[in-house]
């Protein structure tokens, strides 16, 4: 028999409660009253505002956003005269009684409590920011960044006690936004990161020029440490952040950046199922362990598709459409979540960096599938453009595929230009279950002012296709042993001295083909040169002549950057405390 609810939604007409009002609650309520004019919409938010761009709060605290309003996307007005839908600002949701379908709502201004029926109940409450238990935790100047009133405070501190040191916790994409928007105050800024690296969800190599920039412009960086606690003189104004390695960094204020965790409060109190992770455990329509609520971004646990496995990604994209799924079931619709695969970018400085998909570490942390297990890796440094038009910027690519069929599994970027659409179009590949024969063949845009005939897409393609078909196998530079290979140098001499690797053999490529009668065949031989270009086309030529070779794949560009991180993976144990 068909109950309420289900009568309520074929005629468009339940009452729907959602709880938070910013990316996946405002956005949900509005998908709901496109999909009926007569379904009654209420949005509890318990902060002062509704849909604000909390992605746009560290542009605020550094001043290139100047005026507060530019970050209210939409106000309850606006809600109220465009779509017919009422917002309660100020207004706490403090329990849901699932009996009843009601929930109890707390004016957090005039202390007033009422409750109000549903039909259907959205939590989309998001996450907040870790604050660990450390000694002095609670010290005024120390701060996270999540609502308005977050960034007005910092905003306030760097005036009002003209601040010049800021220590930032955290080396994700929050405090390296941060970061750069403090460093644009004027403000100098370490970074205590406990990883020994930053950005935690790419692979540490691939972190490493992003770390080169954050020093380029000044900006120190403390990896493989973590804050043990926090002090401040009585009479006095600045915070010294207590690391665990015995360092101690004095500062006028400190950003805590350490990652988010899941509002569960209001779920948990009312039995619905929690994850293994610690998020709203959700079907793929959005709908938790109770059939008449649903549950939504930052909040929920969610289904990474590359691996199958339970993540958290909080994302305002994921929350985004997350809430018009949620929309779209309440309202009779077939909808359905396709699950995550962790699309990023950040900008730090000049620099951006993006990523789709899994990383090598991931990889290897996982509990893997079959076509995981036998994954593969290439590097390359192509132009973002052709390299005759002026401006052409390196980008650092890295492509994780399976060696079983060819299915991209992941894929990451850093570069000046052209980076996120690089991992965008890789993010489409992954959805759809591209291979590496698939980007050999993409077509993309080209002119001369924006790509190039072989896109940097299709050249990681071609690499990795090479690679499986055999035709250039690619060898990394953690299983070069020099011992058991021959390493050979292709580029020009001048380059050889300016610094190679141990071992080598410099046998430019011109020369290649007068030097082969002299070359080993009883050993692989591994080429190199700057990028991986020259030693591919060696690589080719030895082979076709019947020699055991493979390209290192990156060159000496992508060797710096993995003898860097393990260069800081060393010195960070025997740091000098300051
Ligand atoms: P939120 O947007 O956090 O909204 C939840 C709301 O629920 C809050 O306003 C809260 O007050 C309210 N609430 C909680 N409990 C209750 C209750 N009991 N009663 C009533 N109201 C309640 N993502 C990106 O993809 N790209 C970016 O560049 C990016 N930059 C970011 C920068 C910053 C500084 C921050 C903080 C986040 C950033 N994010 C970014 C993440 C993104 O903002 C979140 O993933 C997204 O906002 C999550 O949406 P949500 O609706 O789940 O939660």
């Amino acid at each position: 028999m068909e109950n309420d609810l289900e009568a309520k939604r074929r005629t468009g007409e339940p009452r729907i409660l959602i709880v938070g009002g910013v990316a996946g609650g405002a956005s949900c309520a509005a998908r709901a009253r496109r999909m009926s004019e007569k379904a009654e919409i209420t949005i509890f938010e318990r902060g002062p505002y509704v849909s604000f761009a909390n992605c746009g709060l560290p542009y605020y605290v550094g001043d290139v956003i100047t005026d507060e309003k530019d970050l209210l996307i939409a106000t309850p007005e606006l809600f109220k005269t465009r779509f017919n839908i009422e917002v309660r600002v100020r207004s706490e949701v403090r329990s849901i009684d699932r009996q009843k379908h009601e929930i109890e709502v707390r004016n957090v201004e005039t202390g007033q409590v009422y409750r109000e029926k549903y039909d259907a109940l959205v939590l989309a409450p998001g996450a907040a920011p870790i604050r660990p238990p450390l000694h002095g935790i609670d010290l005024p100047g120390i701060y996270s960044l999540r609502t308005i009133p977050d960034s007005r405070q910092i905003r306030e501190q760097i005036a009002r006690r003209n601040a010049k040191r800021a220590v930032v916790v955290g080396g994700g994409f929050i405090g390296l936004e941060t970061t750069e928007n403090l460093v644009r105050r004027g403000i100098s800024v370490t970074i205590v990161e406990m990883l020994p690296q930053v950005m935690p969800p790419i692979d540490p190599e691939m972190a490493v020029p992003i770390q080169e920039h954050l020093a380029a412009n000044g900006v120190t960086l403390r990896l493989g440490d973590a804050v043990a606690g926090f002090e401040q003189a009585p009479g006095q104004n600045t915070i010294s952040v207590i690391t665990r390695s015995g360092g101690r960094y004095v500062c006028d204020m400190v950003l805590l950046a350490i990652g988010v965790r899941p509002e569960i409060t209001l779920a948990g109190e009312a039995g619905l199922e929690i994850g293994e992770l610690g998020g709203i455990r959700v079907d793929d329509q959005m709908r938790t362990s109770d059939q008449r609520i649903w549950a939504v971004g930052d909040a929920v646990e969610v289904k990474d598709f590359v691996s199958g496995q339970w993540s958290l990604l909080p994302l305002a994209g994921v929350a985004n459409r997350q809430g018009r799924i949620a929309a779209d079931v309440i309202l009779g619709r077939k909808a359905g979540f396709r699950g995550v695969q962790g699309t990023m970018v950040c900008k730090v400085f000049d620099v951006t960096v993006a990523a789709t998909g899994m990383s090598e570490k991931s990889l290897n942390r996982r509990k893997l599938t079959d076509r995981e297990r036998h994954y593969q890796k290439i590097y390359l440094h192509p132009g973002h453009h052709v390299g005759y038009y002026p401006g052409a910027k390196p980008i650092t690519m890295k492509l994780v595929f399976s060696t079983r069929d060819g299915r991209v599994l992941g894929a990451q970027a850093v570069g000046e230009e052209g980076v996120e659409k690089r991992i965008d179009v890789i993010a489409m590949g992954i959805q759809k279950g591209a291979t590496v024969f698939d980007m050999e063949e993409a077509e993309l845009c080209y002119a001369p002012q924006f790509g190039a005939a072989k896109d940097p897409i299709n050249i990681a393609g071609m690499i990795a296709a090479n690679a499986l078909r055999g035709d250039a196998p690619v060898a990394h530079w953690e299983d070069v042993r020099p011992s058991q290979s021959y390493v050979l140098d292709v580029r020009e001499p001048r380059e050889f001295e300016l610094g190679h690797v141990e071992g080598a053999t410099n046998i430019p490529l011109h020369s290649l083909r007068d030097s082969m009668s002299g070359l080993p065949r009883d050993r692989e031989i591994l080429a190199y040169c700057a990028v991986g270009q020259r030693s591919y086309y060696a690589s080719r030529a030895l082979r076709l002549n019947g020699f055991p070779a493979k390209n290192i794949s990156g060159g000496m560009k992508t060797y710096h950057a993995q003898v860097s991180e393990s260069t800081e993976k060393e010195s960070e144990d025997t740091l000098p405390s300051e």
